[in-house]
Protein backbone atom coordinates (compact mmCIF):
# COMPACT_ATOMS: atom_id res chain seq x y z
CA UNK A 1 0.00 0.00 0.00
CA UNK A 2 1.55 3.33 -0.79
CA UNK A 3 0.86 6.50 1.47
CA UNK A 4 -2.56 8.00 0.39
CA UNK A 5 -4.02 10.78 1.72
CA UNK A 6 -6.84 9.91 4.36
CA UNK A 7 -10.76 9.86 2.57
CA UNK A 8 -11.63 12.26 4.41
CA UNK A 9 -9.97 15.31 2.81
CA UNK A 10 -12.28 17.60 2.72
CA UNK A 11 -10.85 20.29 0.61
CA UNK A 12 -13.78 22.18 -0.79
CA UNK A 13 -12.39 22.40 -4.84
CA UNK A 14 -12.84 19.18 -6.25
CA UNK A 15 -11.32 18.73 -9.64
CA UNK A 16 -10.87 16.23 -12.51
CA UNK A 17 -7.55 14.88 -13.45
CA UNK A 18 -7.50 16.65 -16.64
CA UNK A 19 -8.40 19.99 -14.91
CA UNK A 20 -5.86 19.19 -11.64
CA UNK A 21 -2.83 18.87 -14.82
CA UNK A 22 -3.85 22.89 -15.95
CA UNK A 23 -4.17 23.95 -12.27
CA UNK A 24 -0.39 21.94 -11.89
CA UNK A 25 0.95 23.93 -14.84
CA UNK A 26 -0.44 27.33 -13.56
CA UNK A 27 1.34 26.31 -10.36
CA UNK A 28 4.90 26.02 -11.81
CA UNK A 29 4.65 28.91 -14.04
CA UNK A 30 2.17 31.66 -12.79
CA UNK A 31 0.01 32.68 -15.58
CA UNK A 32 -0.88 30.49 -18.77
CA UNK A 33 -2.41 30.61 -21.82
CA UNK A 34 -4.75 28.05 -23.69
CA UNK A 35 -2.33 27.50 -26.44
CA UNK A 36 0.14 26.69 -23.32
CA UNK A 37 -2.57 24.03 -22.57
CA UNK A 38 -2.43 22.55 -25.68
CA UNK A 39 1.57 22.53 -26.01
CA UNK A 40 1.46 20.81 -22.95
CA UNK A 41 -1.43 18.02 -23.25
CA UNK A 42 -1.48 17.93 -27.16
CA UNK A 43 -5.75 18.05 -26.68
CA UNK A 44 -7.67 19.17 -28.78
CA UNK A 45 -8.94 22.81 -28.71
CA UNK A 46 -12.65 21.77 -28.31
CA UNK A 47 -11.52 19.90 -25.06
CA UNK A 48 -9.18 22.84 -23.63
CA UNK A 49 -12.38 24.93 -24.06
CA UNK A 50 -14.44 23.00 -22.34
CA UNK A 51 -11.97 22.00 -19.31
CA UNK A 52 -10.99 26.23 -19.07
CA UNK A 53 -14.57 26.97 -18.67
CA UNK A 54 -15.42 24.46 -16.47
CA UNK A 55 -12.53 25.60 -14.26
CA UNK A 56 -13.75 29.94 -14.81
CA UNK A 57 -17.26 28.46 -13.90
CA UNK A 58 -16.03 27.13 -10.72
CA UNK A 59 -14.56 30.44 -9.81
CA UNK A 60 -11.25 28.38 -9.21
CA UNK A 61 -9.33 30.24 -12.29
CA UNK A 62 -9.63 33.44 -14.03
CA UNK A 63 -8.90 35.49 -16.98
CA UNK A 64 -5.92 37.97 -16.30
CA UNK A 65 -5.20 39.94 -18.90
CA UNK A 66 -3.67 39.05 -22.41
CA UNK A 67 -0.15 37.55 -23.83
CA UNK A 68 2.42 38.73 -26.24
CA UNK A 69 0.86 38.20 -29.52
CA UNK A 70 2.57 35.26 -32.02
CA UNK A 71 1.19 36.45 -34.74
CA UNK A 72 -2.70 36.78 -34.51
CA UNK A 73 -4.71 37.81 -32.05
CA UNK A 74 -3.12 37.92 -28.45
CA UNK A 75 -4.04 35.54 -26.46
CA UNK A 76 -5.80 35.35 -23.15
CA UNK A 77 -3.57 34.34 -19.67
CA UNK A 78 -5.24 32.38 -17.44
CA UNK A 79 -4.28 32.09 -13.58
CA UNK A 80 -5.33 30.20 -10.64
CA UNK A 81 -8.20 32.46 -8.61
CA UNK A 82 -6.98 34.17 -5.81
CA UNK A 83 -9.79 35.61 -4.21
CA UNK A 84 -11.19 32.33 -3.52
CA UNK A 85 -9.60 31.82 0.33
CA UNK A 86 -6.88 31.92 2.57
CA UNK A 87 -4.07 29.47 3.28
CA UNK A 88 -2.41 28.98 6.40
CA UNK A 89 1.47 27.34 7.27
CA UNK A 90 2.82 26.51 10.48
CA UNK A 91 6.93 25.56 10.37
CA UNK A 92 7.48 24.20 14.12
CA UNK A 93 10.67 23.40 15.11
CA UNK A 94 12.35 22.70 18.19
CA UNK A 95 12.74 26.06 19.29
CA UNK A 96 10.29 28.48 17.63
CA UNK A 97 7.24 28.07 15.72
CA UNK A 98 7.22 30.36 12.21
CA UNK A 99 3.71 30.77 10.82
CA UNK A 100 2.44 32.45 7.83
CA UNK A 101 -0.81 33.54 6.33
CA UNK A 102 -1.13 32.83 2.18
CA UNK A 103 -3.31 33.69 -0.74
CA UNK A 104 -4.31 29.91 -2.90
CA UNK A 105 -1.81 30.82 -5.03
CA UNK A 106 0.67 30.89 -2.10
CA UNK A 107 1.24 34.60 -2.20
CA UNK A 108 2.60 34.84 1.55
CA UNK A 109 1.49 38.16 2.81
CA UNK A 110 1.64 37.74 6.67
CA UNK A 111 4.39 36.19 9.04
CA UNK A 112 4.99 35.58 12.68
CA UNK A 113 7.46 34.10 14.67
CA UNK A 114 7.59 32.84 18.19
CA UNK A 115 9.94 31.45 20.50
CA UNK A 116 8.22 27.54 21.50
CA UNK A 117 9.34 24.99 23.35
CA UNK A 118 8.33 21.36 21.64
CA UNK A 119 9.08 19.71 24.66
CA UNK A 120 5.54 21.00 25.85
CA UNK A 121 2.45 19.02 25.58
CA UNK A 122 0.77 19.50 21.88
CA UNK A 123 -2.89 20.98 23.58
CA UNK A 124 -0.07 23.62 24.62
CA UNK A 125 1.70 24.25 21.81
CA UNK A 126 -1.19 24.29 19.24
CA UNK A 127 -3.36 26.06 21.31
CA UNK A 128 -0.75 28.92 21.14
CA UNK A 129 -0.42 28.43 17.26
CA UNK A 130 -4.43 28.21 17.03
CA UNK A 131 -4.31 32.10 18.80
CA UNK A 132 -1.61 33.22 16.57
CA UNK A 133 -3.66 32.16 13.56
CA UNK A 134 -6.65 33.80 14.61
CA UNK A 135 -4.64 37.12 15.56
CA UNK A 136 -3.30 37.39 12.25
CA UNK A 137 -6.68 36.75 10.49
CA UNK A 138 -8.33 39.63 12.79
CA UNK A 139 -5.03 41.61 11.26
CA UNK A 140 -5.96 41.27 8.01
CA UNK A 141 -9.74 41.19 8.15
CA UNK A 142 -10.01 37.43 7.28
CA UNK A 143 -13.12 35.41 8.43
CA UNK A 144 -11.00 32.15 9.66
CA UNK A 145 -14.16 30.79 7.62
CA UNK A 146 -12.22 31.74 4.76
CA UNK A 147 -9.11 29.81 5.96
CA UNK A 148 -9.23 26.93 3.61
CA UNK A 149 -6.32 24.99 4.36
CA UNK A 150 -3.33 24.70 6.93
CA UNK A 151 -0.38 22.74 6.51
CA UNK A 152 2.05 21.84 9.21
CA UNK A 153 5.85 20.64 9.45
CA UNK A 154 7.16 19.03 12.73
CA UNK A 155 10.22 17.78 13.69
CA UNK A 156 9.85 14.01 14.03
CA UNK A 157 8.73 11.48 12.25
CA UNK A 158 4.99 11.34 10.67
CA UNK A 159 2.42 8.49 9.29
CA UNK A 160 1.67 11.02 7.26
CA UNK A 161 -1.87 9.32 5.72
CA UNK A 162 -2.98 10.38 9.28
CA UNK A 163 -1.19 13.51 10.56
CA UNK A 164 -0.04 11.73 12.82
CA UNK A 165 4.02 11.88 15.04
CA UNK A 166 5.22 8.44 15.85
CA UNK A 167 7.95 8.14 18.59
CA UNK A 168 9.24 11.32 17.85
CA UNK A 169 12.73 11.93 19.89
CA UNK A 170 12.32 15.14 20.69
CA UNK A 171 8.61 15.53 21.64
CA UNK A 172 7.68 12.53 23.84
CA UNK A 173 4.45 13.61 24.63
CA UNK A 174 3.31 14.26 21.20
CA UNK A 175 4.17 10.27 20.18
CA UNK A 176 0.73 9.21 18.41
CA UNK A 177 -0.89 12.39 18.37
CA UNK A 178 -2.87 13.98 15.37
CA UNK A 179 -1.88 17.41 14.80
CA UNK A 180 -4.77 16.85 11.61
CA UNK A 181 -7.05 16.05 14.29
CA UNK A 182 -6.48 19.19 16.51
CA UNK A 183 -7.00 21.46 13.96
CA UNK A 184 -9.45 20.49 11.92
CA UNK A 185 -11.45 20.28 14.97
CA UNK A 186 -9.84 24.29 15.38
CA UNK A 187 -10.74 25.29 12.18
CA UNK A 188 -14.07 23.58 10.83
CA UNK A 189 -13.44 25.25 7.06
CA UNK A 190 -10.05 23.82 7.06
CA UNK A 191 -8.20 21.01 5.28
CA UNK A 192 -5.05 20.13 7.25
CA UNK A 193 -1.70 18.33 5.96
CA UNK A 194 1.41 17.39 8.11
CA UNK A 195 4.65 15.91 7.49
CA UNK A 196 8.38 15.43 8.77
CA UNK A 197 9.97 19.30 8.71
CA UNK A 198 12.26 18.24 6.10
CA UNK A 199 9.79 16.31 3.76
CA UNK A 200 8.29 20.41 3.30
CA UNK A 201 11.65 21.68 3.62
CA UNK A 202 11.80 19.74 0.06
CA UNK A 203 8.72 20.71 -1.32
CA UNK A 204 9.41 24.34 0.04
CA UNK A 205 12.83 24.17 -2.22
CA UNK A 206 10.89 22.45 -5.41
CA UNK A 207 7.85 25.04 -5.45
CA UNK A 208 10.21 28.19 -4.97
CA UNK A 209 8.83 30.46 -8.03
CA UNK A 210 11.40 32.36 -10.54
CA UNK A 211 13.83 29.66 -10.39
CA UNK A 212 13.87 26.32 -12.63
CA UNK A 213 12.95 23.09 -10.12
CA UNK A 214 14.95 20.15 -10.86
CA UNK A 215 12.50 16.85 -11.28
CA UNK A 216 14.81 14.84 -8.96
CA UNK A 217 16.53 15.92 -6.04
CA UNK A 218 17.32 15.57 -2.76
CA UNK A 219 16.88 17.62 0.08
CA UNK A 220 19.39 17.42 3.09
CA UNK A 221 19.18 18.51 6.06
CA UNK A 222 21.92 18.17 8.25
CA UNK A 223 21.25 20.25 12.09
CA UNK A 224 21.72 18.07 15.17
CA UNK A 225 20.03 15.15 13.29
CA UNK A 226 20.68 14.25 9.57
CA UNK A 227 17.72 13.79 7.66
CA UNK A 228 16.46 14.25 3.41
CA UNK A 229 13.52 14.92 1.53
CA UNK A 230 13.48 13.29 -2.06
CA UNK A 231 11.71 14.74 -4.62
CA UNK A 232 11.21 12.10 -7.32
CA UNK A 233 9.63 12.70 -10.88
CA UNK A 234 8.47 16.14 -9.50
CA UNK A 235 6.69 14.94 -6.70
CA UNK A 236 7.68 13.77 -2.97
CA UNK A 237 8.67 10.39 -2.35
CA UNK A 238 7.27 9.52 1.17
CA UNK A 239 7.41 5.39 1.42
CA UNK A 240 5.23 3.02 2.61
CA UNK A 241 5.24 4.33 5.80
CA UNK A 242 6.05 8.13 5.70
CA UNK A 243 9.69 7.82 6.51
CA UNK A 244 11.70 7.88 3.24
CA UNK A 245 14.96 9.64 3.66
CA UNK A 246 15.70 9.08 7.32
CA UNK A 247 19.06 8.72 6.36
CA UNK A 248 20.46 9.72 9.05
CA UNK A 249 21.04 6.59 10.58
CA UNK A 250 22.34 4.43 7.53
CA UNK A 251 25.51 2.66 9.08
CA UNK A 252 28.75 4.27 7.59
CA UNK A 253 31.06 3.21 10.32
CA UNK A 254 30.38 -0.15 11.96
CA UNK A 255 33.09 0.82 14.79
CA UNK A 256 31.63 4.40 15.21
CA UNK A 257 30.50 5.58 18.14
CA UNK A 258 26.83 4.26 19.64
CA UNK A 259 23.85 6.27 18.07
CA UNK A 260 20.54 7.67 19.93
CA UNK A 261 19.08 4.64 18.02
CA UNK A 262 20.86 1.88 20.02
CA UNK A 263 23.54 1.34 16.91
CA UNK A 264 26.54 2.09 16.09
CA UNK A 265 28.32 4.34 13.45
CA UNK A 266 25.30 5.85 12.36
CA UNK A 267 25.89 8.84 9.91
CA UNK A 268 24.51 11.52 12.48
CA UNK A 269 26.47 10.30 15.57
CA UNK A 270 29.48 10.93 13.05
CA UNK A 271 28.81 14.11 11.35
CA UNK A 272 25.82 15.38 12.29
CA UNK A 273 25.35 18.93 14.16
CA UNK A 274 25.78 17.48 17.92
CA UNK A 275 28.77 15.13 16.84
CA UNK A 276 30.77 18.11 15.07
CA UNK A 277 30.65 20.02 18.33
CA UNK A 278 30.88 17.18 20.81
CA UNK A 279 34.29 16.09 18.95
CA UNK A 280 35.65 20.25 19.14
CA UNK A 281 34.76 19.80 23.01
CA UNK A 282 37.16 16.94 23.56
CA UNK A 283 40.03 18.84 21.26
CA UNK A 284 39.29 22.01 23.40
CA UNK A 285 39.56 20.29 27.04
CA UNK A 286 42.78 18.25 25.88
CA UNK A 287 44.56 21.08 24.91
CA UNK A 288 44.82 20.60 21.66
CA UNK A 289 43.33 23.54 20.21
CA UNK A 290 43.81 27.09 22.47
CA UNK A 291 40.98 29.04 19.86
CA UNK A 292 38.69 26.14 20.02
CA UNK A 293 39.51 26.33 24.16
CA UNK A 294 39.02 30.04 23.69
CA UNK A 295 35.47 29.89 22.35
CA UNK A 296 34.27 27.14 24.73
CA UNK A 297 35.40 29.42 27.54
CA UNK A 298 33.60 32.68 25.90
CA UNK A 299 30.15 30.48 25.74
CA UNK A 300 30.72 28.92 29.18
CA UNK A 301 31.68 25.94 29.00
CA UNK A 302 30.22 24.59 25.81
CA UNK A 303 30.35 24.94 22.01
CA UNK A 304 28.19 24.82 19.15
CA UNK A 305 28.63 23.37 15.52
CA UNK A 306 29.26 27.13 14.46
CA UNK A 307 32.14 27.77 17.13
CA UNK A 308 34.03 25.22 15.25
CA UNK A 309 33.31 26.74 11.47
CA UNK A 310 34.50 30.57 13.35
CA UNK A 311 37.46 28.59 14.70
CA UNK A 312 38.18 26.84 11.27
CA UNK A 313 38.24 30.61 9.37
CA UNK A 314 40.13 31.84 11.93
CA UNK A 315 42.55 29.30 11.18
CA UNK A 316 42.32 26.44 13.30
CA UNK A 317 44.02 23.41 12.30
CA UNK A 318 42.24 21.02 14.35
CA UNK A 319 38.68 22.77 13.70
CA UNK A 320 39.34 22.39 10.26
CA UNK A 321 40.15 18.89 10.01
CA UNK A 322 37.00 18.10 12.03
CA UNK A 323 34.45 19.51 9.45
CA UNK A 324 36.55 18.01 7.03
CA UNK A 325 36.13 14.42 8.62
CA UNK A 326 31.85 15.10 8.51
CA UNK A 327 31.85 16.57 5.22
CA UNK A 328 33.96 13.70 4.07
CA UNK A 329 31.36 11.13 6.34
CA UNK A 330 28.30 12.60 4.67
CA UNK A 331 29.53 12.48 1.26
CA UNK A 332 29.94 8.77 1.62
CA UNK A 333 26.78 8.25 2.93
CA UNK A 334 24.94 10.41 0.19
CA UNK A 335 27.05 9.20 -2.76
CA UNK A 336 25.10 5.92 -1.71
CA UNK A 337 21.72 7.80 -2.49
CA UNK A 338 23.39 8.83 -5.60
CA UNK A 339 24.39 5.75 -7.05
CA UNK A 340 20.65 4.40 -5.97
CA UNK A 341 18.59 7.28 -7.13
CA UNK A 342 20.89 9.63 -9.65
CA UNK A 343 19.33 13.20 -8.83
CA UNK A 344 20.50 15.54 -10.91
CA UNK A 345 21.21 17.92 -7.37
CA UNK A 346 21.64 17.54 -3.90
CA UNK A 347 20.47 20.33 -1.87
CA UNK A 348 22.24 21.09 1.92
CA UNK A 349 20.09 22.92 3.99
CA UNK A 350 20.12 23.06 7.92
CA UNK A 351 22.43 24.86 10.53
CA UNK A 352 25.55 22.78 9.93
CA UNK A 353 25.56 24.24 6.13
CA UNK A 354 26.28 27.57 8.10
CA UNK A 355 29.91 25.70 8.34
CA UNK A 356 30.77 27.51 4.98
CA UNK A 357 32.27 26.52 1.78
CA UNK A 358 34.87 24.20 3.03
CA UNK A 359 32.60 21.73 4.47
CA UNK A 360 30.76 21.89 1.41
CA UNK A 361 33.69 21.32 -1.20
CA UNK A 362 34.73 18.55 1.40
CA UNK A 363 31.03 16.92 0.69
CA UNK A 364 31.32 17.67 -2.83
CA UNK A 365 34.57 15.82 -3.07
CA UNK A 366 33.60 13.03 -0.97
CA UNK A 367 30.64 12.15 -3.15
CA UNK A 368 32.38 12.78 -6.79
CA UNK A 369 34.59 9.85 -5.73
CA UNK A 370 32.53 7.48 -3.76
CA UNK A 371 29.50 7.85 -6.80
CA UNK A 372 29.81 6.22 -10.54
CA UNK A 373 30.73 9.06 -13.07
CA UNK A 374 27.55 8.80 -15.32
CA UNK A 375 25.70 9.22 -11.90
CA UNK A 376 27.67 12.32 -11.11
CA UNK A 377 28.06 13.73 -14.80
CA UNK A 378 25.35 16.94 -14.29
CA UNK A 379 25.16 16.46 -10.72
CA UNK A 380 24.80 19.84 -8.79
CA UNK A 381 26.02 19.43 -4.89
CA UNK A 382 24.99 23.30 -3.37
CA UNK A 383 23.27 24.44 -0.41
CA UNK A 384 19.88 25.97 -0.54
CA UNK A 385 19.11 29.49 -1.15
CA UNK A 386 16.03 29.32 0.89
CA UNK A 387 17.35 29.48 5.09
CA UNK A 388 15.04 29.48 7.27
CA UNK A 389 12.40 30.34 4.45
CA UNK A 390 12.65 26.66 3.26
CA UNK A 391 10.36 25.25 5.67
CA UNK A 392 7.36 27.94 5.61
CA UNK A 393 7.18 27.68 1.98
CA UNK A 394 7.26 24.12 2.01
CA UNK A 395 4.42 24.01 4.81
CA UNK A 396 2.25 26.31 2.04
CA UNK A 397 3.37 23.91 -0.94
CA UNK A 398 2.04 21.23 0.93
CA UNK A 399 -1.19 22.51 0.86
CA UNK A 400 -0.87 23.33 -2.94
CA UNK A 401 -0.43 19.64 -3.62
CA UNK A 402 -4.10 18.84 -2.36
CA UNK A 403 -5.86 22.14 -2.19
CA UNK A 404 -7.34 21.04 -6.27
CA UNK A 405 -8.27 17.48 -5.20
CA UNK A 406 -8.49 14.70 -7.86
CA UNK A 407 -12.04 13.34 -7.42
CA UNK A 408 -13.13 10.82 -10.51
CA UNK A 409 -16.87 11.90 -9.86
CA UNK A 410 -16.31 15.86 -10.64
CA UNK A 411 -17.76 17.27 -13.50
ZN1 LIG B 1 21.29 5.90 14.60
Amino acid sequence: MSQSVSPKLSTPFLVTAQQADIIRAMRRRGVISRTDIAMMTGWSRAKITNEVGLLIDKNFIKEVGDGKSEGGRRPRLLSINNDLGFLVGVDIGATSVDLALADVCGHVFQRRSEAADVSNPPDVLLGRVSEVIHEMAQAQQIDPGKIYGIGVGVPGPVEFSRGTLVAPPLMPDWDNFSVRRYFEAAFPSAFVMVDNDVNIMALGEFYTSGKINPDNFIFVKIGTGIGAGIISNGKIHRGDTGCAGDIGHICVDKTGPVCRCGNKGCLESISGGRAIAERAMAAAMNNESPILARHMAENGGFLRAEDVGMAQREGDRVAAEIIQYSGKMIGEGLAGLVNFFNPSHIILGGGVTGLGNQFLANIRQSVLKRSTPLATRHLVIEYSRMGTEAGITGAISLLLEYLFYVSDDVP
